[in-house]
């Protein structure tokens, strides 16, 4: 079979990212392994996977007709996807690159898969949220942005398989999309569930906590109740692959979370107060203690800011 321009280029990553991974191909002598990062592959039914490494977890499907990709990490950590996927694969162009969200965690991989990617797929919000995010970061990080973007909901049916994405948002962000392959029943829900670790709230990139209750009850109304769901991220020890009962503890843990921040608004402390709390939620012991990433943009969004 004669390799596509995008097949080639897919099929020549792996030079580059050997020298740029330290133990791998050093300039003479060599360089001590200093990643903190394993990459790891794990299937999980019906020709979708996942891979852990650095940022969002990634979800792939891969069957005779497509290959079909949720979310990018980072750069580096996009590299040993592709490298990874070309051992087990071959020489094989991806055809859809999702991503959850804006994030940089899980669109920072971007540059790396649009040379071997046809086409990348975002809710409608991302590109703008993507924007803005970018214009704050120091130093610049390279963006790619989807070129196909959807509104409420967008599905193709790749060979056996049927993808669906839907908007779920506000709610971790301001631009959330779930992904389900339906036929292997597996949900991809970003971050829109961790595993036991305290939320990330962000309100400047169009968070809304109170809505998210919403949303994990919408997840939990719209899937099948045996799905499998697959999450961004999660605490030490903790499986990225879990299920519905994932989503309703999400849920009491975002409604615990804007009980004690309304709580605290109630007695009168102040923003900066209740943000440097480092409190343990009574139900949610696994979670940690609170931080200002869960803590700001809850205040900031009952509090009206
Ligand atoms: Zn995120």
């Amino acid at each position: 079979m004669a390799l596509s321009r995008r097949d080639f280029l897919l099929s020549s990553l792996a030079a580059p990212v050997l020298v740029r991974w330290p133990g791998r191909l050093g300039q003479g002598a060599p360089v001590a392994q200093t990643r903190s990062w394993a990459p790891v592959f794990t299937p999980v039914r019906r020709n979708v996977s996942v891979f852990t490494a650095r940022g969002g977890t990634i979800a792939y499907l891969a069957n005779a007709d497509a290959l079909f990709v949720v979310d990018s990490q980072y750069p580096d950590s996009a590299t040993a996807f592709l490298e990874g996927l070309r051992a087990r694969l071959g020489s094989r162009r991806i055809d859809v690159l999702i991503n959850t969200h804006h994030h940089v965690d899980h669109t920072g991989g971007n540059p790396v898969f649009k040379p071997v990617t046809r086409t990348i797929v975002a809710q409608a919000n991302v590109p703008g949220l993507q924007r803005q995010a970018a214009r704050e970061q120091t130093p610049p990080v390279e963006q790619v942005y989807a070129d196909v973007t959807f509104e409420d909901t967008w599905d193709k049916t790749v060979g056996d398989e049927i993808v669906h994405a839907r908007k779920m948002t506000p709610a971790h962000t301001g631009g959330d999309a779930v992904v389900h392959f339906e036929r292997a029943n597996i949900v991809h829900v970003g971050d829109l569930v961790w595993g036991r670790l305290q939320a990330f709230v962000d309100r400047p990139g169009g968070a809304s906590a109170v809505n998210w209750i919403k949303v994990t009850e919408a997840i939990i109304a719209t899937y099948p109740a045996d799905a499998t769901y697959v999450w961004g991220h999660s605490g030490t020890g903790v499986p990225v692959v879990g299920t519905r009962t994932d989503v309703l503890t999400m849920r009491d843990y975002l409604t615990a979370l804007i009980d004690y921040v309304r709580g605290e608004i109630k007695a009168g402390k102040s923003r900066d107060e209740i943000v440097a709390s480092k409190d343990v939620l009574t139900a949610f012991p696994a979670f940690g203690p609170l931080t200002p990433r869960a803590l700001a943009g809850t205040y900031d969004e009952l509090a009206g800011g």
